[in-house]
C-alpha cells in the first residue's frame, strides 16, 4: 500500500498536541525581551512576576480555583502526579499509611505508589468495570481510617471513560481521606469545576490544553498542606523551588484561556466526529468492538479493537497511508506489552492486542474522519487474511 495522495491525517492527540499559534505570539517577548526573574525587585523582575500571576489566574479560572495560589506550576503531569501523591502521604503519616487508587491510572501514579510502597506504605489497586468505571461500592469498603490518600484518574486518555468523580469525592470525605484527581487528559475537554467537585487535588498538564510541553500545574485546595519534592529558594510556595519557566507558564495561561472560551462548542464538534467514526471503525466490520464508555466519555477518544489481528500491524498499514494513530498510551508504546488498562477492564491479552486508539484534536475534521473510516475495513480484511487466527467463515 502507498500514499499516493500524500494525505496526511494526524491522529494521535493524546501523546502531543500542537502548540496554538495564538499561545506561541504571548510567550514570545519573555523569551528576549522580558527575560526577568520573577524574584528580582527590579522591573524587569517585576514584569515577569506580573505575568506569573496572570499566568496563575486564568490557570485557576478554568477550573474554578478558589484562588490563583492554589495552582502551584510543576514540570508536567508526572511531577505533579508525583508531588500530590507524595506529598500528601508522606504530610499525613502519622495519621495514616494506606493510599486507595484505580487499576487503570498512568504509571506516574503507580510508580508514585510503588515508591511509597518501599517506604512503608499500603496500596490498593481499586477494579473498574468492562467500561473502565471505578468500583464505587469497593472504594466505600476498602476505605478505612488509616486511608488518608485517594488517586482516581479523571479520565484515562487511552480508552476515554470518564468517572464520576463528584460521587467518589462524597465518599472519600465521608472517610475524612483528601481526593487527588489525575485530570491530564481530561481538562481542557470537558469543563471541571474543583470546588463542586470537591476535589482536594488535581494534576493539569499544559501540552493538553495546546500549550507548550515541559510545564503542568498542581491544584492544591486552599487549606490542604503536603510536603515538598524538591527543595530550594522556597517558589511557588515552597512546594516546588526553582526559579519559574515564565514563557511557558505565561504561554499556560493564555492557553487556558483560550480553552475555557472554546471548550464548549469544541467538545460538541469532537463528539459529533467522534460518535460517527466509533460507528464507522465498527457497525460495518464482524469482530470489532468498542473499548471503553459508549457516552461517559472524553470527546477525542475512539478506541476499538479487533479481533485476530494485532493493533500494531494496523498502525503501520495506516502509517502507510499517511494516518498517524496509536495502539494505547504512548508512555508504554516501545514496551510492547498488553496495556494494563484494557487488562483491568476483563480484556484477554491477546483482545488488547488489537486496539486501535484514534485522538481527535483541534485541527481533526470530518474529511479527516471520513479518510480512515474508509481506509479501516480495508486493512482490518487484509490482515485478517493474512492472521492464522483468522476462522475461515470470515476469509472471504
Ligand atoms: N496522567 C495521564 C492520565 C496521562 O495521560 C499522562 C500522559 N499524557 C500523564 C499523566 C503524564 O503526562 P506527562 O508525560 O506529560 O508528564
Amino acid at each position: 500500500m502507498t500514499n499516493d495522495n500524500k494525505r496526511v491525517v494526524y491522529a494521535d492527540y493524546s501523546a502531543g498536541k500542537p502548540v496554538d499559534s495564538r499561545v506561541i505570539e504571548v510567550m514570545l517577548p519573555y523569551f528576549k525581551t522580558s527575560f526577568g526573574n520573577a524574584s528580582s525587585l527590579h522591573r524587569f523582575g517585576q514584569d515577569a512576576k506580573r505575568a506569573l500571576d496572570i499566568g496563575r489566574e486564568n490557570v485557576a479560572k478554568l477550573i474554578n480555583a478558589e484562588k490563583p495560589e492554589t495552582i502551584i506550576f510543576t514540570s508536567g503531569a508526572t511531577e505533579s502526579n508525583n508531588l500530590a501523591i507524595k506529598g500528601t502521604a508522606i504530610r499525613n503519616r502519622k495519621k495514616g499509611t494506606k493510599i486507595l487508587t484505580s487499576a487503570i491510572e498512568h504509571m506516574s501514579v503507580v510508580n508514585s505508589c510503588k515508591s511509597l510502597m518501599r517506604q512503608g506504605f499500603q496500596t490498593t489497586f481499586l477494579p473498574v468495570d468492562s467500561f473502565g468505571l471505578l468500583d464505587l461500592k469497593e472504594l466505600d469498603e476498602k476505605l478505612d481510617d488509616q486511608t488518608k490518600l485517594v488517586s482516581i484518574v479523571y479520565a484515562n486518555g487511552e480508552i476515554g471513560t470518564i468517572q464520576p468523580i463528584k460521587e467518589i469525592s462524597e465518599i472519600v470525605h465521608k472517610n475524612e481521606a483528601y481526593l487527588h484527581v489525575d485530570a491530564t487528559a481530561a481538562c481542557g475537554q470537558i469543563p471541571i469545576d474543583v470546588q463542586k467537585e470537591g476535589i482536594d487535588l488535581m494534576t493539569i498538564s499544559c501540552n493538553d490544553l495546546y500549550g507548550p510541553k515541559g510545564v503542568g500545574a498542581l491544584y492544591l485546595k486552599d487549606s490542604l498542606r503536603i510536603d515538598a519534592l524538591i527543595h530550594g529558594g522556597g517558589q511557588e510556595r515552597g512546594l516546588r523551588s526553582g526559579t519559574e519557566n515564565i514563557p511557558c507558564i505565561v504561554g499556560f495561561g493564555k492557553a487556558a484561556e483560550i480553552v475555557k472560551s472554546e471548550i464548549k462548542s469544541e467538545g460538541k464538534r469532537m463528539i459529533r466526529i467522534r460518535d460517527a467514526l466509533i460507528q464507522g471503525l465498527t457497525d460495518p466490520i464482524p469482530y470489532a468492538f468498542l473499548n471503553g464508555h459508549p457516552t461517559k466519555r472524553l470527546p477525542d477518544n475512539v478506541s476499538v479493537r479487533y479481533s485476530f489481528i494485532e493493533g500494531e500491524s494496523i498502525l503501520l498499514s495506516l502509517d502507510m497511508m499517511g494516518v498517524f494513530a496509536s495502539s494505547g498510551s504512548a508512555c508504554t508504546a516501545k514496551t510492547l506489552q498488553p496495556s494494563h488498562v484494557l487488562l483491568a477492564m476483563g480484556l484477554k491479552h491477546e483482545e488488547a492486542h488489537g486496539s486501535l486508539m484514534i485522538t481527535l484534536g483541534r485541527q481533526t475534521t470530518q474529511k479527516d474522519a471520513d479518510y480512515i473510516k474508509e481506509l479501516i475495513p480495508g486493512i482490518i480484511e487484509r490482515l485478517r487474511r493474512m492472521s492464522p487466527l483468522t476462522p475461515k467463515e470470515l476469509i472471504k
